[in-house]
Parts: C-alpha cells; sequence; structure tokens
C-alpha cells in the first residue's frame, strides 16, 4: 500500500491545483491520498472527484495551525467529513487570525528596508484567504532579495529573524475536537521539527491523547531516518497509529515527491488501517 496521507495544493501553499496533486501522485503509484491544505477545506471536493475518476484511493484531509508552549505545532485530520458545521468553524476563525498576521509581517520586513511584501505574497498565493510564509518567501525569492526559499525562511522568517511575528492560532485541544468531531482521526504532523524541551514534547503528546489524538507521522518528509526511528519508538511506547506522509508542495520546494517516502516499520500500525 503506498499510503501518502499529508500534502498541499494551490488551496494553501502547494503549487499544484487540487486535481494536479492527485494526477501526480497517481503518476508516482499513490495508492491512498490525503490532501492536507492548511486551516483549509477548499480543494477537497475537486481533489475527491479527480481521485474518483483516477482511481486513487483519497482521504479528506486538513492541517491544523495549533500554538503550543510558544511553538507551533501542525495537526493533520484524516478522514474528516468537510460538511462538519464546527470544523468549518473553526477553520474560519484560523483563517481570518492569517490576514492581520500577514499585515503585521508586511509591515515587519517594510522596517528592514523591504517594501510592498504583502501585495508580493497575494500574487503567490491563489486562495487569498490563505497566505502563508511560504508566499512571503517565495516573493522575496522571484523579487531578487534571496536566493531560495529555505535561505528567506532562515533570514527572515523564522522567530528571531524580521519577518517573523507572533501569532496565536487555535488550542491543541479545539483542533483536535473539530478533528474528531467531524468524524476525523487526528494526527501529529512532522513532530521532528518542533523547538520543544522534551517535557513539553511530552506534555504535547499527552494532551494531544487525552484530547482524543490517535496518531503520529512517523514517515515524514520532514524527517530523516534517525528522526523517523525516533518518533516510530514513540509511537510504539504510546500504542499510537503511524502515519506515512510526503508533506509535499512542490517539485521545487519539497525533498520528498508524493508517495515517495520511507516504508513505515513493519510493527506499526499504520493510519490507514481505520481509513480504508
Ligand atoms: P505558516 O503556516 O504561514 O506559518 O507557514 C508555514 C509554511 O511555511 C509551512 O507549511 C511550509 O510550507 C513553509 N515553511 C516553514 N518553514 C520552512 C522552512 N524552513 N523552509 C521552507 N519552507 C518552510
Ligand atoms: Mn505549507
Ligand atoms: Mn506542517
Ligand atoms: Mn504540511
Amino acid at each position: 500500500m503506498n499510503a501518502d496521507l499529508h500534502c498541499h495544493s494551490t488551496v494553501s501553499d502547494g503549487w499544484l491545483e487540487p486535481v494536479e496533486v492527485v494526477r501526480r501522485a497517481k503518476a508516482n503509484g499513490v495508492d491512498l491520498l490525503a490532501l492536507t491544505d492548511h486551516d483549509e477545506l477548499g480543494g477537497l471536493a475537486l481533489a475527491a472527484a479527480a481521485a474518483a475518476e483516477s482511481g486513487v484511493g483519497f482521504v479528506a484531509g486538513v492541517e491544523v495551525s495549533v500554538s503550543f508552549a510558544g511553538e507551533t505545532i501542525h495537526i493533520v485530520g484524516l478522514g474528516i467529513d468537510p460538511g462538519n458545521p464546527d470544523l468549518i468553524a473553526g477553520l474560519r476563525q484560523v483563517r481570518a487570525g492569517r490576514d492581520a498576521r500577514a499585515r503585521r509581517m508586511s509591515e515587519a520586513l517594510a522596517a528592514v528596508g523591504i517594501a510592498g511584501a504583502l501585495e508580493g505574497a497575494h500574487r503567490f498565493a491563489r486562495n487569498p484567504a490563505l497566505v502563508s510564509r511560504a508566499h512571503f518567501a517565495r516573493h522575496l525569492v522571484a523579487s531578487g532579495v534571496m536566493p531560495d526559499v529555505r535561505t528567506v525562511f532562515d533570514h527572515y522568517l523564522v522567530r528571531g529573524k524580521p519577518g517573523f511575528v507572533e501569532h496565536e492560532w487555535a488550542s491543541l485541544e479545539d483542533a483536535v475536537g473539530w478533528i474528531v468531531g467531524a468524524g476525523g482521526i487526528a494526527v501529529v504532523a512532522h513532530p521532528a521539527r518542533y523547538r520543544l524541551s522534551a517535557a513539553d514534547m511530552t506534555r504535547l503528546l499527552d494532551r494531544f491523547v487525552a484530547a482524543g489524538g490517535e496518531a503520529i507521522e512517523v514517515v515524514s518528509g520532514a524527517h530523516s531516518d534517525d528522526e523517523m526511528r525516533r518518533f516510530a519508538t514513540v509511537a510504539r511506547q504510546r500504542g499510537l497509529l503511524a502515519s506515512r506522509a510526503s508533506d509535499f508542495h512542490g517539485e521545487k520546494e519539497s525533498p520528498v515527491d508524493l508517495g515517495r517516502c520511507n516504508l513505515l516499520p513493519s510493527d506499526l500500525t499504520p493510519v490507514w488501517s481505520r481509513l480504508i
């Protein structure tokens, strides 16, 4: 089973339209695909229709932005009902915060001599309700400020750098609650990417499970092999379901293509055992 349960389309900060994501997944041999745009469900209907047409198994997903212990955490929801009113309302609220944050980011960049960043980011954001740091980064690359997206993040868009602004996303309990309430399985996305102390990571997983969370990305396009082994151990110790996820955004920006991730360690219970 080639499952890839986390990726992005133009509905958030991916480069491909939802239908193009499905086509690429099909071409790469993906059997089961979840589209998980940031804080948005708008691509799911088109992707599901394209998947049904091309014979790719499809899971409706979302990646919710959460604030926890001063860090941004991403919680993926898999197998959600995209029509669930509480999920829709919750995500609308999270997206509304993005607007104000994008304006503050633009002001912060203007203060270090980079004018017009909000307009620039909007040129890369196909969904005006979903401006991500990735869109700012693409604009700064296109306007010649920095050579590539990774370098923009390192110099401007991470905590302590001039274009970073603190922002309060959803609470962990709300995000997991919306997902579970919509019939989905909540998954901790790319756990190795968070700058949390060991104690805060333990608290994150305790509260995630207490709120009804059940799964963790063991294999992620954002994980090294060592990180994969570390979180395989976490999944075993806590009895969590394991997910496999490229987190694909586009050919130029993503280290791992759709469906091309490592295999899950064979003793773990794959999250897709509950999705098919
Ligand atoms: P936001 O949700 O607006 O904070 O943007 C987060 C998005 O920015 C992530 O989903 C990635 O697409 C991208 N991103 C975050 N950190 C990096 C990085 N170091 N290099 C490249 N892209 C990044
Ligand atoms: Mn992204
Ligand atoms: Mn993420
Ligand atoms: Mn993602």
